[in-house]
């Protein structure tokens, strides 16, 4: 058997034995009783009795060995600006704006909303909370009011803290403004906002006895000492809202130690980081990947983390790679969607820096086409690692975990199982596991392991009615998504469960149609809806983003071209999946997380309503969808 195989097969024969093991890689201010209490499934309960915190674990901890090392480097490619800080350095902001939170009357269990751009104060913010033991909920900077308004509500938290703005591509985002709309529109408002002035918009209201300016209330506490907050292992440490690629976002509430372990193994066996090396995350804290892998995944870790406020276009499309040279980034983590923006760039900027000492690129967040993994990873001739997650599980599900074992990349897949995970692929008619190459599917059985959600906040029920209750008789996770493994236990995800068409009763995967066109050179991006159709219950209609404009140039051409494409189809799954049009566009729909609004182009495909738009990161997208449905139909 492979090492990782018996790593993996550790973790769930000897649960305990393992992850009382990976617990060691975290600080406790008191040692757990108990590594699970499972005695209410499906609510796991990890490290029982044990006091920790996630502040401590992530830069107090590490200030005898590594105070005068890098812990965070700030570069904005948006203002110019940079800003670095060691862990003494960072120990002392978050000191003072725990003191400052402290001020306004946030305690132990106490909500605060983060909306904030990808700036300093808002990790500061973060870790100043968990000192506190505060739970804290950050809302990506640059959702409207309305999806900011709904969170509060949710959340319902006691402060908020934001920016006058943030800036992206150049153009400023009014963060100030966004938030008065959304306390209007909110029915629980906090009392208290504090603003981080960065001098964008110069001209933001403030509301008198609830605003409040950071940098004012920062120099009353410049030598303010906040001690840490212990906390229980299952306490609440924060509140993260899914996507709602689906729907209405779920609060994903995660734990305290079960987290910090999580990560902290994460960190070792996955990602390969070392103490003192540097990770550089290019999603936003925002995120989960973000929130997990630039803030507390590094920081436990005792590595030095980017937080980079920019596009990876501008100034030119080897900006990243500028920062991973000049400071000898080891550890890299990016999503599918960066990868196609960059694909669509020149490969020279790629081969512009000495990358030598980065060891993997990771990325994660929505599937990574076979095409895109093998073009990424010759361009940049480094390791590129496909991972599996969700905002649920805070960490990956699939992935390959080289700091165990080396197993070779195949691309299209995120490999295998992390440790922890009981995964298996289940058949929908029946729950019984799938063979090889069978489709499922993807779930995990419960205990999920630590670091994944605990429950959705202040909703138990809900949290086993949407996860647990998809088979009948057997409580199992669901992920929602498909899945297949092949001969040698390679996975690939196939798509969501609920983004399938039924074409002449053949049930197809939108994601495999669309991996099917993407089989065509020229096709950079395509998304697949199923619409309504009179005979045949659904068609599938792809939209595609080509690579080279040229060759759709006239309408012949791009005839000649939508042919070609659906000809690739037939030969990849067969004449049954080859879509009934194939538009080209310029720009697909998609949540600001890069995930592609299937359910939006396919109200507009059947002429309805395209919903609820408060994720979409360019709603231009959306007028060319309407604009070349309306060319076919002419
Ligand atoms: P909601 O659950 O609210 O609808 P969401 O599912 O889009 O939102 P996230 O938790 O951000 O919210 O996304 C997780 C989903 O992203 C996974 O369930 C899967 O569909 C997709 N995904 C993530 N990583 C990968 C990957 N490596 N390959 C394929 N799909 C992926
Ligand atoms: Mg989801």
């Amino acid at each position: 058997m492979g090492a990782y195989q018996d790593f993996h097969k550790r973790s769930i024969d000897k649960r305990d034995e393992f992850w009382a093991e990976q617990a060691r890689l975290i600080d406790w201010h008191q040692p757990f009783e108990r590594v699970l209490d499972y005695s209410r499934p499906p609510f796991a309960k990890w490290f029982v009795g044990g006091l920790t915190n996630l502040c401590h674990n992530a830069v107090d901890r590490h200030l005898a060995e590594r105070g005068e090392q890098k812990a965070l480097i700030y570069i904005s490619t948006e203002t110019g600006q940079s800003r670095t800080y060691t862990y003494r350095e960072l120990h002392a902001e978050v000191n003072r704006c725990a003191a400052v939170i402290m001020a306004q009357g946030v305690a132990k269990g106490d909500r605060v909303l983060i909306y904030m751009p990808m700036i300093p104060e808002a990790v500061f913010a973060m870790l100043a909370c968990a000192r506190l033991g505060a739970i804290h909920s950050v809302v990506f900077g640059g959702f409207a009011s309305h999806s900011l308004a709904s969170r509060i509500d949710d959340a319902r938290p006691k402060l908020m803290i934001t920016a006058d703005a943030g800036m992206r591509g150049g153009k400023a985002i009014a963060y100030k403004h966004l938030v008065d709309e959304a306390i209007r529109l909110a029915q629980h408002p906090p009392h208290a906002v504090i603003i981080v002035n960065r001098g964008i918009d110069k001209d933001f209201a403030t509301v008198a006895g609830r605003d409040l300016d950071y940098a004012e209330l920062r120099a009353q506490h410049m030598d303010t000492q906040v001690p840490v907050t212990w906390l229980e292992s299952s306490e609440p440490s924060y509140i993260l809202y899914t996507s709602g690629t689906t729907g209405r976002p779920k609060g994903v509430q995660r734990d305290t130690g079960g987290h910090a372990v999580a990560l902290a193994a994460s960190m070792k066996h996955i990602y390969c980081g070392h103490p003192g090396e540097t990770m550089f995350t290019t999603s936003d804290i925002g995120w989960v990947v973000g929130h997990s892998y630039i803030v507390y995944g590094p920081l436990i870790r005792g590595m030095a983390s980017i937080l980079y406020e920019g596009l990876p276009i501008r100034p030119d499309a080897g900006i990243w790679w500028k920062i991973v040279a000049e400071n000898k980034v080891t550890v890299m983590f990016s999503s599918p969607t960066a990868a196609r923006v960059l694909k669509k760039q020149d490969p020279a900027y790629l081969r512009k820096y000495d990358l030598s000492l980065l060891r993997h690129l990771f990325l994660a967040g929505e599937p990574l086409d076979e095409p895109t993994h093998r073009w990424m990873a010759e361009s940049l001739g480094r390791p590129v690692i496909d991972h599996y997650w969700q905002t649920e599980t805070g960490w990956p599900i699939l992935t390959s975990a080289p700091g165990v074992e080396q197993t070779p990349v195949k691309y299209g897949s995120p490999s295998f199982p992390a440790f922890g995970y009981d995964l298996r692929l289940l058949r929908e008619t029946d729950a019984a596991e799938a063979g090889p190459n069978e489709k499922g599917v993807v779930a995990i059985v419960p205990p999920l392991p630590p670091g994944c959600m605990t429950t959705v906040w202040g909703d138990d029920e809900r949290f086993v009615e949407t996860y647990f209750t998809s088979f009948r008789d057997k409580l199992v996770y669901t992920t929602f998504d498909w899945g297949i493994r092949d001969a040698e236990g390679y996975h690939f995800i196939l798509g969501r469960t609920d983004d399938v068409i039924n074409v002449a009763g053949h049930r197809l995967g939108t994601r495999e149609i669309e991996e099917a066109v993407q089989a065509h050179p020229n096709i950079a991006e395509v998304a697949v809806v199923g619409v309504a159709d009179q005979l045949k219950g659904q068609m599938p209609l792809a939209f595609a983003v080509v690579k080279d404009a040229a060759r759709i140039a006239t309408p012949e051409l791009r005839r000649e071209h939508e042919k070609e494409v659906m000809e690739t189809v037939d030969k990849q799954l067969g004449a049954i999946a080859r879509p009934a049009h194939v538009h080209f566009v310029t720009l697909l729909p998609k949540t600001r997380s890069g995930k592609l609004l299937r359910r939006s182009i396919q109200a507009l495909a059947e002429g309805r309503d395209p919903g609820d738009l408060t994720t979409i990161e360019d709603p231009a997208a959306l007028d060319q969808i309407r604009a070349a449905l309306a060319a076919a139909s002419a």
